[in-house]
């Protein structure tokens, strides 16, 4: 799995958060959604606070790292006979899995946390060059590719 950040979104809610996430994964108790909601708002204010650097708070950090610190989901290769392991991931351990993602993320500090020049909206570069300009190609990147066509070809027409 590639590392990736990225938060609940409010109208889908933490089972479709995780479940895009993790195969295999446990029902998620009361409990489970509750910590997820924290761990996904420590996170989102820390990215949030590096693409705008300001100040990262101390307790959001106390959070992400809690979370970073209990068992995580085992990494497994495909093509085996059988599977090592419980049947199951808890959503104790998919959470800890993206803590830890977000600890490698965050204490990289090589500006790929920014935000986009489309919507505005945070997002994390994992592109091989480093310089995405957009959250994502298909809605921002083609927007803006639309725009510079049409401005083109509206310069074109006018001489
Ligand atoms: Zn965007």
């Amino acid at each position: 799995m590639t590392l990736s950040i990225d938060f609940i979104d409010r109208a889908s809610g933490v089972g479709v958060w995780l479940a895009g996430r993790f195969d295999r994964l446990a029902p998620a108790t009361g409990r489970d959604a509750a910590d997820a909601e924290a761990l996904s708002a420590a996170i989102e204010r820390l990215v949030v606070a590096t693409a705008d650097e300001t100040t990262r708070h101390a307790d959001d950090v106390d959070t992400v790292n809690l979370f970073a610190a209990t068992p995580d989901v085992p990494p497994a290769l495909e093509g085996g006979h059988r599977r090592a392991g419980a049947a199951t991931v808890r959503v104790s351990q998919a959470l800890s899995s993206i803590a830890r993602d977000a600890v490698a993320i965050l204490a990289a500090a090589d500006g790929r946390i920014r935000r986009c020049a489309g919507c505005g909206r945070v997002f994390h570069d994992d592109s091989r060059t480093g310089n995405r300009r957009w959250c994502s190609m298909l809605t921002c990147g083609n927007r803006a590719k639309v725009a510079a066509f049409r401005a083109r070809t509206r310069s074109a027409q006018s001489t």
